[in-house]
């Protein structure tokens, strides 16, 4: 994994991002799975509190209700990506190893 980073970031379609690695990788990311495995504090403590109660009706705000997109993503040093999130969200230093577990590879 030595040096291996993103050499292309591209939107496919509304949902879903599409990376291509200096190793000559292609990984597809839906942007609902990068914001379920957001790494920043307050996302990692709201999914260590477990999933709510079935009879919880959670609020969304409106940003939150919009089907979900990535608005942007740069990068952080040379070992990581921030991505902003259409809800607002934008918190999250998503390191290029986490990066290359998540997602599908094409
Ligand atoms: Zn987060």
């Amino acid at each position: 994994m030595n040096g291996v980073r993103p050499t292309k970031i591209e939107r496919l379609g509304e949902s879903e991002l599409k990376v291509t690695w200096s190793d000559g990788q292609v990984r597809i990311y839906s942007c609902a799975e990068l914001r379920d495995r957001c790494p920043c504090a307050t996302c990692r403590e709201k999914r260590s509190a477990g999933p709510p109660a079935p009879t919880d009706l959670p609020v969304l705000s409106a940003a939150e209700a919009r089907p979900l997109r990535i608005e942007g993503m740069k990068p952080v040093g040379n070992y990581a990506y921030s991505i902003a999130f259409s809800d607002g969200h934008n918190t999250g230093i998503y390191t290029l190893e986490l990066l290359r577990e998540l997602g599908r590879a094409e």
